[in-house]
């Protein structure tokens, strides 16, 4: 093997993928790109019940939406595959392995039925021990297995751990950690039917992937430890470790949808964007030597640092990110926005989907002009409401019709052009050539602006008016400030 540093992603399709899992994939993904190493994707499919095609599908796509592209995987191949664990085990890569533990004493068949093993748990647990597996079949003689399976009995395998054995390994990130051995019952390594634990499938996968370090969840530690005496057992060499720390909400407990935490398909859907995204889930639980927030995903990948991974548990914060997302969103281009956008105005009934190509120039002006109002794509629906037909209130076509408010809009209407577009510096221009007039007859500056306003979009708050009068251009101020004159 070369010094090459790899390292996977191991993505269980058994649902979509998550928050957590998005942060332990970017961190595995910018410490390759750091050090120039390479980005394994490898789906942990073998728990056929759970695990579907559709959620593989729906974690590549989300994968590749947050721009994580990998080197090796199912979709694209590599050296080392398959990168599916149930072709791998179509293959027979484990069973080979198991049957060398088998061999070296270092994992036996087990006999138990589901009932027994239940029964022994219940019968320990009511006598105040540790729910651990007895070992019950460690020693069988030959007779006793021969009348197993005479029985029709299928074993499992369960791997023999080690007696009176004390464990440590260095975690990049927590440091030393050790464990007793006999902390852990024997495990089962291959079920009835077969198919291989987890913990086993894991250990043989990085193994032979070549994988060089494992950054994943603390809520692996035990897993950790039982993969490293597997790694022992069959004489391989073990990765480097890495346990990054839990993701807590900003309640401290533990991050659910209550947290606004979801999916991340739930968060494009938001029109959350990926490099905001990308930037804040980088800050959950490490932190740049620059002590900048924002970074592009290339001076993020050029900074990371397992060094500066902390061991404290993260918070994540929906309104960290939505504003990470607001200012991702003001540095994009107009028509990119647009593009971006023009799916929620269709969804939200503002433009018709055949319409959307003729309509475009007037859409990048309504975007330009709310774009610093969205924190997430979706806001422009609501956004976008005051550049439609807007339904007064009592209170504001009460204000409207004053004989003051009348006069403030005929002036108004009296400096509309028929022009169909103008630059937000001639509508700053037609805003101060009325509003001039209106301040020789007496007229306040506040009194003039929220008129107008309120005349052209109902309410008081929204963009500055010169970015309304822009977004909705003179000819179509005209006519809605003519709808108002009673
Ligand atoms: N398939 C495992 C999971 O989704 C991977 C854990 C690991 O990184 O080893 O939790």
């Amino acid at each position: 093997m070369t010094d090459e540093i790899r390292v996977r992603f191991a993505p269980s399709p058994t649902g979509h993928f998550h928050i957590g899992t998005a942060r332990t994939a970017l961190f595995n993904w910018l410490f390759a790109r750091n050090m120039g190493g390479v980005f394994v994707l490898r789906i942990e499919d073998t728990d056929s019940e759970r695990s579907t095609r559709e959620f593989e599908k729906s974690i590549i796509e989300d994968l590749a939406w947050l721009g994580l592209a990998w080197d090796e995987g199912p979709d694209i191949g590599g050296p080392v595959g398959p990168y599916r664990q149930s072709e791998r085990m179509e293959a027979g890569v484990y069973k080979k392995l198991a049957t060398d533990l088998l061999t070296t004493g270092h994992a036996y068949e087990c006999f138990c039925t589901t009932e027994e093993l239940g029964g022994e748990r219940k019968k320990t647990l009511a006598e105040g021990g540790v729910s651990q597996y007895s070992g019950r079949c460690r020693n069988l003689s030959s007779d006793d297995r021969a009348q197993f399976i005479a029985e029709g009995r299928k074993p499992s395998i369960r791997f023999a751990v080690p007696e009176s054995r004390r464990f440590a390994f260095k975690d990049v990130i927590r440091g030393r950690l050790d464990f007793e051995a006999e902390a852990f019952g024997d495990f089962i390594i291959v079920r009835q039917n077969g198919v291989p634990t987890y913990n086993f499938a894991v250990v043989v996968d990085d193994s032979q992937m070549g994988i060089t370090h494992v950054l994943r969840g603390e809520d692996h530690l035990s897993n950790t430890a039982k993969q490293l005496m597997i790694f022992e057992a069959l004489n391989f060499e073990p990765p480097i470790f890495g346990h990054l720390s839990m993701i807590f909400g900003p309640d401290k407990a533990k991050l659910s949808k209550r947290h606004g935490a979801a999916s991340i398909i739930d968060y494009r859907r938001q029109g959350f964007i990926p490099e905001a995204t990308i930037n804040y889930l980088s800050l959950l639980g490490w932190t740049p030597a620059s002590g900048q927030e924002i970074l592009d995903v290339a001076s993020l990948a050029a900074e990371f640092d397992l060094s500066r991974i902390s061991k404290s548990p993260a918070i994540f914060d929906i309104d960290r990110l939505k504003w990470f997302n607001g200012q991702y969103i003001r540095k994009l281009d107009r028509v990119t926005l647009t593009n971006l956008v023009v799916p929620y105005l269709v969804e939200s009934g503002f433009v018709k989907p055949e319409d959307t190509a003729d309509e475009f120039n007037r859409l990048t002006r309504i975007v330009e002009a709310s774009q610093t109002s969205l924190e997430v794509l979706a806001d422009i629906k609501e956004c976008a409401k005051i550049f439609g037909e807007i339904k007064f209130s009592a209170d504001v076509a009460e204000r409207l019709a004053e004989d003051r408010a009348q006069k403030v809009i005929k002036v108004f209407i009296s400096f509309m052009t028929e022009a169909e577009t103008v630059n937000k510096d001639e509508a700053k221009d037609l805003i101060r050539a009325a509003a001039d007039k209106l301040k020789e007859d007496g007229f306040k500056g506040k009194e003039i602006f929220q008129t107008t306003r309120l005349a052209l979009t109902g309410t008081l708050s929204g963009p500055e008016l010169f970015y309304i009068i822009f977004g909705l251009g003179p000819k179509e101020t005209k006519r809605k400030l003519e709808n108002c004159v009673s």
